[in-house]
């Protein structure tokens, strides 16, 4: 009996607990996705301090959760990556140092305490003791002094201590920022990697596939990329990597997502973009990188020109992400077919 009225209640207060995460979370604009539903049931449920105080501060200064936050807030909290590695391993630096200024407390305290014995004591002292006998009441401020001069140090030692772990602190968050911007960061061009892309193209789908927003891709692949490794080097290729990359940031605009897909594949997605504008922004992007002749700044070297081929979709209510990066494929794949260095979309 006492087990089911438990079990009743337990149930009520979880209910009560999904109601008010799935109402938060539509408020913010928050996908219903199992792992923002994970981060913020724990929110109302106020289960986990750092998880509560992250979403207020977002809440206060208005920052809004975009894919990227929600994402960062789960892996932080519950991700089992790199990124949540490091996590872990600052915490257990963080506890230490915490335990460190702890223990120093502890003694100030114990000091305090001692002091406070002595006051009393001098002071007894003091009253029993005859103003003129000079001797003894300068031994009592003798200890007075010498207990304050204990407490000074301490203080002072207690104070460089909490010093040195605030610069702790703050290194280890600088770490904790720097491991979630790299986790989504391609190395070599500096865009955004593979996992940015997927991540994106999922809560963006999301929204296409309700009618929400237009959601348009571009899958963009150099055009003979093997030959130009083969004459001049893989070290050459990765530079031209990072100029094809480059183009492509400077090409982005303030919801694009700019992606390296996979070895020299890139993505673009534009978020709010139709078909017609996207088939623009691919032929600058085409354009861009076929009007330049590479150079080798040290030596002089002409490489020559470095083309793009560009197959353009735009998700379909009826698509998945799958059937979506499917279309662009195939008409990357026309674009290869019919002469390279041009870009294709979608069959109609
Ligand atoms: P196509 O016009 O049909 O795309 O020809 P391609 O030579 O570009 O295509 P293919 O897929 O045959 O070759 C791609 C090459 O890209 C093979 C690989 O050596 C090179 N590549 C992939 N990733 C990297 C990288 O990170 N750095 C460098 N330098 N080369 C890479
Ligand atoms: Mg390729
Ligand atoms: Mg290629």
């Amino acid at each position: 009996m006492g087990t089911q009225s438990t079990f009743n209640e337990d149930l009520q207060s979880a209910k009560s607990l999904a109601d008010a995460a799935l109402t938060e979370m539509s408020k913010y604009g928050v996908p219903a996705t199992p792992p923002n539903y994970c981060v913020w049931y724990n929110y109302v449920a106020k289960a986990i301090a750092g998880l509560t105080r992250d979403i207020d501060e977002r809440i206060a200064l208005q920052k809004g959760f975009g894919w990227q936050a929600n994402q960062a807030l789960f892996e932080r909290y519950f991700g089992t990556d790199v990124e949540s590695a490091a996590v872990r391993k600052s915490g257990s630096q963080l506890k230490q140092t915490v335990g460190r200024v702890l223990l120093r407390l502890d003694a100030a305290g114990q000091d305090a305490v001692a002091f406070g014995e002595t006051l009393v004591q001098a002071h007894g002292s003091l009253k029993t003791v005859p103003v003129i006998e000079g001797s003894k009441v300068q031994a009592v401020v003798h200890r007075l002094s010498g207990a304050t001069n204990d407490m000074v140090k301490r203080n002072r030692d207690l104070e460089t201590e909490l010093r040195k772990s605030t610069d702790e602190i703050t290194t280890l968050q600088d770490r904790l920022e720097q491991a979630r911007r790299e986790a989504f960061t391609d190395a070599l061009t500096g865009i955004g990697n593979r996992r940015c892309f997927d991540l994106a193209l999922v809560e963006h789908g999301e929204r296409a596939a309700n009618g929400e927003l237009e959601l348009c891709l571009l899958l963009i692949d150099i055009d003979h990329f093997k030959k130009f490794n083969d004459s001049y080097g893989h070290r050459i290729g990765d530079q031209v990597l990072k100029v094809v990359g480059g183009q492509l940031k400077q090409l982005s605009r303030g919801t694009d997502i700019a992606a390296r897909y996979g070895g020299e594949e890139f993505a673009l997605l534009l978020v709010g973009a139709p078909i017609d504008i996207a088939m623009r922004r691919a032929d600058q992007l085409r354009e861009a990188l076929a009007s330049q002749y590479l150079r080798n700044k040290a030596t002089g070297d002409l490489y020559g020109q470095v083309t793009v081929s560009i197959g353009v979709a735009k998700y379909r209510m009826t698509d998945n992400v799958e059937s979506f990066i499917g279309r662009a494929d195939e008409a990357l794949y026309q674009a290869k077919n019919t002469g390279r260095n041009r870009v294709i979309a979608e069959a109609a």
